[in-house]
């Protein structure tokens, strides 16, 4: 397989803030194997959070050329065996390498992918739709703006969150969520599930740094609300230490190395009693058709990643008032948008 390997910039419509900080640009790499005349794509969202970056994710796939070039694709499994081998620990740049396969796959056999896993596409959730942190007016502005969603993700984690989510509710009757990003203490986690229980909120996603994984056993008992692992949910292999800790953990491709990971993460959790979100970085619509790819395994989602953005290379899983429209082309069903150099 031939291997190509780019960065792109996504540009966020609205700068994007979360309680670790602020982004107007997110950096991506995207990744093209072609062979017998058919290509395959993926996608890294590299997150210096969890140790990658564009230059690092370009490196690792540099590993896994040689590899490539003499790689029979069909038995793609035991070929991710061996990519994951070379650029461990980078997960990014296996998500990338692990979606492109599943994409060229699908188009090589002619189906799409979620019908090679023989999921069904009507038992797919609605997507939520996430609201920044912002001043309290924007973020009023943006759940009004977002009318349409049924359900909203709410970021938290500043000064005044709970009063900002009663201002929302104020302005919508939608489901809402609400994600810390680990900037709560167990004691303020506790606190503020009673008055969002009361406000309606759905659940709460890592109150507390993932560092802190061994007070959440005592949050979540005494939580009003559900608790969902993210940052502390990475692999299936730390999904152990999940369970008792949290009542659901949020899966998303970059973090786990692509769909097999997925796959991993879902079965081992499941079968530990978590219930599953599917979740994403911001990224373009080619990472967001893989995600829809597996939704009917979630029992949430939040896929709204690449319509933060406004100059999204791909085309794909559609995004309408909530519903995700499963894509109809083979493999990942995702495609390059007419003029973008892939
Ligand atoms: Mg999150």
């Amino acid at each position: 397989m031939r291997l190509r390997a780019w960065s792109f910039d996504l540009r966020l419509r609205h700068t994007f803030t979360i309680s670790r900080g602020s982004r107007d640009v997110v950096p991506t790499v995207f990744v093209s194997l072609e062979d017998e005349g058919i290509e395959g794509f993926g996608e890294a969202s590299p997150s210096a959070y969890y140790g990658s970056t564009p230059q690092s994710v370009l490196a690792s796939l540099e590993k896994a050329r040689r590899i490539l070039e003499s790689a029979d694709p069909v038995p793609y499994s035991a070929l991710i065996d061996d990519l994951e081998a070379v650029v461990a620990p980078d997960m990014a740049a296996l998500a990338a390498l692990d979606l492109a396969l599943h994409d060229w796959v699908g188009k090589r056999f002619g189906q799409p992918l979620h019908r090679l896993l023989g999921l069904d596409p009507a038992r797919m959730p609605c997507t939520s739709f996430t609201i920044g942190m912002d001043t309290l007016p924007r973020m009023v502005e943006k759940a009004r703006e977002a009318a349409a969603f049924p359900i909203l993700k709410v970021k938290v984690g500043g000064p005044g969150d709970v009063e900002m989510v009663r201002a929302l509710r104020e302005v919508t009757d939608a489901v809402i969520r609400v994600d810390a990003n680990g900037a709560w203490t167990a004691r303020e986690a506790i606190e503020k599930s009673r008055a969002l229980k009361d406000l309606g909120v759905e659940f709460m996603e890592q109150p507390l740094p993932r560092e802190r994984n061994a007070e959440m056993a005592g949050v979540r008992s005494a939580s009003a609300l559900p608790v969902y692992a993210d940052e502390s949910a990475v692999t299936a292999q730390n999904t152990g230490e999940l369970a008792g800790r949290f009542d659901g953990i949020v899966v998303k491709l970059v973090k786990c190395g692509g769909i097999r990971g997925a796959l991993r993460q879902i079965e081992t959790a499941r079968a530990a009693g978590l219930k599953i979100m599917i979740g994403c970085m911001i990224e373009s619509s080619l990472s967001i058709s893989a995600a829809a790819q597996i939704g009917p395994l979630a029992d949430h989602l939040d896929i709204d990643g690449a319509i933060l953005t406004v100059n999204d290379p791909f085309s794909g899983a559609r995004i309408v008032d909530g519903r995700v429209e499963m894509p109809e082309g083979n493999g990942l069903g995702a495609a390059p948008r007419a003029g973008q150099t892939t």
